[in-house]
């Protein structure tokens, strides 16, 4: 059967089943993929790239669909995809074409890379950071009655407690040395470590965005203020003595 000119094309000539792939059939032939293999059919681009990749056709198809789409659908459908992971993104890989040639090079580069060079420097350090006393008070002002530590900014318990049994947290100076030369401890916020990394880079570097959020403050009966860190639109919350206190200090350097 497999060697007999039998199978017909679109322009009804017959071959042997090695010569055609499914979609030489006429129209009106099903088309059956198991039995285009058992027949030894050629098979077209989809179905090899899908054999090789592990894949079904169907799922070549609608690659094929996605990529005729705009990004931000494109977009869409990744975020989607994702969250049904259970918003675990992928790991990134990366692998050498080469491995044993690349430890080789390797080891090469090691053996020539220069000593670190260390040299004595002198620099101001600010002792005082956040005082213990400091962290104590913003540990009382932002543990709820579930004795749970709460981020000012996304309002999450904080990530994790430490050894001796009290929350990880960050106490981050709301506005810059400039600003407030005297230490005050309604002059810091309590962050988890994700909300204090933004805010630095968003607040306290960025003088506007620094300026807006006082101003925000100064104007706000509310004790939560919206906030803008990169992309996000967040807010910061104070507990009431805390906001009276920012408060208090910002008047007082104005
Ligand atoms: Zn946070």
């Amino acid at each position: 059967m497999l060697d007999t000119t039998w199978l017909p094309d679109k322009q009804g000539n017959f071959h042997k089943p090695g010569e055609l792939k499914l979609d030489d059939l006429p129209q009106s032939f099903e088309r059956d993929e198991r039995l285009a293999n058992q027949l030894g059919m050629k098979k077209d681009v989809v179905a090899k790239l899908a054999e090789e990749a592990g894949i079904s056709q169907d799922t070549i198809k609608f690659a094929q669909e996605l990529e005729k789409q705009p990004p931000d659908i494109r977009k869409k459908i990744e975020t989607l995809l994702q969250k049904q992971d259970g918003g675990q993104p992928e790991f990134p890989q990366s692998s050498s074409a080469d491995p044993k040639r690349r430890r080789e090079r390797f080891a090469e580069q090691l053996a020539e890379a220069p000593e670190k060079m260390y040299e004595p420097r002198t620099r101001s350090v600010r002792v005082t950071q956040a005082t213990e006393y400091t962290r104590v008070w913003l540990r009382n002002q932002y543990t709820n009655n579930k004795d749970q530590m709460i981020c000012q900014i996304c309002e999450k318990e904080m990530p994790f407690k430490k050894r001796d049994g009290e929350y990880y947290f960050e106490a981050v100076e709301a506005f810059s040395r400039d600003d407030f030369a005297k230490e005050y401890e309604a002059q810091f916020l309590a962050m988890c470590p994700l909300c204090a990394a933004m805010y630095n880079e968003f607040v306290k570097h960025d003088k506007r965005a620094m300026e807006s959020l006082k101003n925000a403050l100064m104007n706000s009966e509310d004790a939560k203020v919206s906030l803008q860190l990169g992309d996000l639109d967040t807010s910061v919350r104070f507990v009431d003595i805390h906001f009276r206190d920012i408060k208090t200090i910002i008047e007082a350097q104005e």
